[in-house]
Order: structure tokens, then C-alpha cells, then sequence
């Protein structure tokens, strides 16, 4: 089991499969995908090398994201190549939905177990006005089909952003409790690249918090491994809401991810200073060099990040890691 300094334990790998994305989400690529003649994104053989390092010691989900995850061609090979990899339960995806009704049932007949699919408004304007695109229909059909298609679990990821979708939160809410799944409100976080913009439009998970308590959501207990998601459930409601709320206390407490990046650095924080280069050691006859090295950088991995005095350590933006 991967453990760090602190005790804490890693069941979970998120694997940026590439930096590219087609989107310009006002808070994250606003200008776009700019390639800045970065080496190979991993390929499939560097992914099934990690893979089986990782899950050899502890890793038991991988989610897969990006960049834009559904833009590489072999998607599906790598879902499969993931989830027949000994010890390897659960593979996940991070995707802004593009494609998705085209994609999703290759990608579960590959064995993909869960999706959390990007959406921060459900007026097509406002989405525009976020994301750069005209993508909300293609956008909730995927979802209505991620629903039907029966996949174990079906997440919408939205960063809730004072100046643009934030009035709209009562209709977002309203929209996923009456549908079988999660509706993930993620704070807005501040990278290098978007200061100005957070400063304009950062909203406070806890503000959130105490407007869904006032609307009857209760606050779901869970268990300490499953990360440091906050989950609300509604006595008449089948929709779930949760947050990721980097800024609430002792988020990094319960830490329970690593990150690699498509460049294959090690991330051992979001928002750290840098990763550490993997590529050396993705090779058949380097395996045990490979854990190695994973063990040993993990005795660097921060109490937690500094996001709170406006650090956000080497993060350009997340595309560049993940998120
Ligand atoms: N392209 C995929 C997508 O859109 O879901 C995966 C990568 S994206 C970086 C992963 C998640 O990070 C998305 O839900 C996105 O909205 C979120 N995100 C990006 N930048 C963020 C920021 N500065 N603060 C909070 N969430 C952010």
C-alpha cells in the first residue's frame, strides 16, 4: 500500500491521458489549447506499464481525464488495457461530454465503471458563454444516455462561477434531484493562468452548503477513504449533490489520490510545485525501479496545498494535470 508521511493511503489514481482540449472554459483554457511542443502524450504501453505498478501497490480506481480524454483515438483500448489490470476495480472517466452519445457504449463494453461528465449551465447561452461552444443539447442527451445505459455511476461536475452561472444554482439543483445521479458543484480554484477571474467569480463551497441545508438536503456521512467529496442526499429526491471544496478545512486531510500526468510526471499535489518524470522508468524490465521510485517520491507529497494565501504551486491551469 502507497502511504505517505502522514499516514495517509492511495487507493486512487487520476491518469491525464492528454493536455489537449477542445473547449475554452473561461476559467481553465480560456485562449484554448496552446501546444507548446510538449514530447508524446503516454501511450498505451507506458499506461499499461502504470497500471500494473500502481495497482501492484494499492491503486484499486483509475480515473481517466485530461485535457479532453474522449480525444484520443485508443480511448477505448485504454479502458480495457486499465480494467484488465490485476487489482484494478474501478475505472472512471473525466469528460466535458464531447461525442458522448457516439462513444459511451464502446467505452463501457471496454469496461468503463463510472463517468463524470463536465456541465456548468443548463441555458445553452450561459453554457456558451463558459465553455466557448454550442454544446448543450449534444451535452444532456450523453447524460440521459450515460443514465440509461446503466453504468454504475453517473456524476455532473459544475464550478459554480459568481458572475456567470451562480444565479442559476436552484435550477441546477432542481434539474439533477429528480434524476439518478450527482450533481458535483466544484469550487473554483485559482491556477497561475486565471487570478483575476477567481477573484471575480470564486464562490464558497460553504455558502452552497448552507443553502442546500436550508432547503432540506442533508449532509450524507462518509467513510474517510472515500476521499474529501461532500455528499447531500433529500428525503424525496432520487438526485444526489455533492461538493469538492479544496478551500473547506482539512480538505487535504483525507487525501486519497495521486496524479499522473499525459507527460507522465508524478503529481504528488494539484496544486504542487512540480512533477516528477515517470518516463525513465516505463519500461517492461524497469518495473521494480518503477515502485521504486513511486514509494520514494511519495515522501515528499505536502500536508497540503496553499491555495488558501493564492499559491497554486507549478498549475498553469488544470488541463495541464487533470483537475
Ligand atoms: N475535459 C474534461 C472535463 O471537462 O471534464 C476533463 C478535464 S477538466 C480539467 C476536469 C474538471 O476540472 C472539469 O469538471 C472542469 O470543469 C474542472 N476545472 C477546470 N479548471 C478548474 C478550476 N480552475 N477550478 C475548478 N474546477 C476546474
Amino acid at each position: 500500500m502507497l502511504q505517505d508521511p502522514q499516514g495517509r493511503t492511495f487507493s486512487y489514481l487520476r491518469l491525464s491521458i492528454t493536455d489537449l482540449c477542445n473547449y475554452r472554459c473561461n476559467y481553465c483554457l480560456p485562449d484554448g489549447f496552446e501546444c507548446e511542443g510538449k514530447a508524446h502524450s503516454l501511450s498505451l504501453d507506458n499506461i499499461a506499464i502504470l497500471a500494473e505498478s500502481f495497482a501492484r501497490n494499492g491503486i484499486r480506481k483509475i480515473r481517466l481525464t485530461g485535457g479532453e480524454p474522449a480525444l484520443r483515438r485508443d480511448l477505448s483500448d485504454i479502458i480495457a488495457v486499465l480494467k484488465q489490470t490485476p487489482g484494478i476495480e474501478k475505472v472512471a472517466l473525466t469528460t466535458n461530454g464531447y461525442q458522448l452519445s457516439r462513444h459511451l457504449s464502446a467505452w463501457q463494453q471496454a469496461g468503463l465503471d463510472a463517468i463524470n461528465i463536465s456541465c456548468d449551465s443548463l441555458d445553452p447561452r450561459m453554457l456558451k458563454a463558459i465553455i466557448g461552444r454550442d454544446a448543450l443539447d449534444d451535452l444532456l442527451s450523453g447524460i440521459d444516455q450515460a443514465i440509461e445505459s446503466g453504468i454504475a455511476s453517473v456524476k455532473v461536475n459544475t464550478v459554480l462561477l459568481r458572475q456567470y452561472n451562480y444565479a442559476q444554482l436552484d435550477e441546477l439543483v432542481a434539474w439533477a434531484a429528480e434524476k439518478p445521479l450527482t450533481l458535483r458543484f466544484i469550487e473554483l480554484m485559482q491556477t497561475a493562468d486565471n487570478g483575476d477571474y477567481f477573484r471575480a467569480n470564486h464562490v464558497s463551497a460553504e455558502h452552497v452548503a448552507h443553502h442546500l441545508h436550508s432547503k432540506g438536503w442533508v449532509e450524507t456521512l462518509r467513510e474517510r477513504s472515500a476521499g474529501p467529496a461532500r455528499e447531500f442526499s433529500h428525503p424525496n429526491k432520487v438526485g444526489k449533490v455533492g461538493f469538492i471544496a479544496p478551500y473547506s478545512k482539512d480538505f487535504c486531510k483525507s487525501c486519497n489520490r495521486l496524479r499522473i500526468s499525459s507527460q507522465a510526471k508524478l503529481h504528488l499535489c494539484l496544486f504542487g510545485d512540480a512533477g516528477y518524470d515517470l518516463r525513465p522508468y516505463l519500461h517492461a524490465d524497469k518495473q521494480a525501479l518503477l515502485d521504486q521510485q513511486v514509494a520514494a517520491l511519495l515522501t515528499h507529497k505536502p500536508d497540503a496545498h496553499h491555495l488558501h494565501g493564492g499559491n497554486s504551486g507549478a498549475t498553469k491551469h488544470l488541463a495541464m494535470i487533470g483537475g
